[in-house]
């Protein structure tokens, strides 16, 4: 039997990075990444000379096999992704099920994950809150978008730059009244930005942009908040 670590890794500033995680990535035989060029940054950052593999939601169904051969020959591993932590709106999920069900021990190195930095950064009620991921993109989208202007409690959802402004213009569509948001963009990083107030007013900052730019995290609170 051997390990599988699931190790958090930077969402943005390389810094962020635990010194358990960089013991545990010095000295497993092999890593598997979503982008090998992404993941060799950081690695090369903390002096981190080992076998890659590409890891991604391409080709993830495929890989959960390598990866068991690998467990199940002795050899520890670990998992990393492009930013955060694997599992979350990223590969990570079938090769930990299969993991568990083979018999091999999971070990979590925890560590940064968008979510959980946008939603304490915005100010926004966190005792409870609803993580939506990647909303979809055609078939459902309204119908969540809806649920979203529903709820009475947070909501976290991952939006990319190019949808924003018309993310917020359906919420506000479906929001009876204006609504506390906070759009996190870039966290971590040099032009870090918290877009924080009432949906209409976030909304029209956006619109007057000439572009938006970036990773975006949207924390919208639930609809009886108030302050
Ligand atoms: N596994 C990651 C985590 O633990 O948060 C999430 C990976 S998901 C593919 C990437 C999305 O996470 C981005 O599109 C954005 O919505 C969010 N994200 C990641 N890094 C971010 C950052 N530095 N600032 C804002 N949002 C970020």
């Amino acid at each position: 039997m051997a390990v599988l670590y699931i190790v958090a890794t930077p969402i943005g500033n390389l810094k962020d990075i635990t010194h358990r995680a960089i013991e545990v990535l010095s000295s497993v035989e092999m890593i598997a990444c979503e982008d090998t060029r992404t993941s060799s940054v950081l690695l090369q950052h903390y002096q981190i000379d080992k076998p890659l593999f590409s890891f991604h939601q391409h080709n993830e169904h495929h890989k959960v096999d390598h990866i068991l051969n690998i467990l199940n020959a002795g050899q520890n591993m670990a998992i990393i992704s492009d930013a955060g932590i694997p599992g979350i709106s990223d590969p990570g999920f079938l090769a930990i099920r299969a993991a568990h069900q083979n018999g091999h021990t999971i070990t979590v190195i925890p560590g940064p994950d968008a979510i959980t930095t946008a939603v304490v950064a915005s100010g926004l009620p966190c005792d409870r809150f609803t993580f939506e991921g990647f909303l979809p993109p055609k078939k459902g989208r309204q119908t969540r978008i809806k649920a979203i202007a529903e709820s009475e409690i947070t909501t976290v959802v991952y939006e990319s730059p190019h949808k924003i402004i018309r993310f917020l213009e359906m919420l506000n569509e479906f929001c009876v009244d204006d609504r506390w948001v906070c759009v996190a963009r870039e966290l971590t990083k040099k032009f870090e930005e918290l877009n924080r107030g009432l949906l209409q007013q976030v909304l029209a900052d956006f619109k007057q942009r000439s572009s938006v730019k970036g990773e975006i995290v949207v924390v919208i609170a639930g609809k009886n908040y108030s302050e």
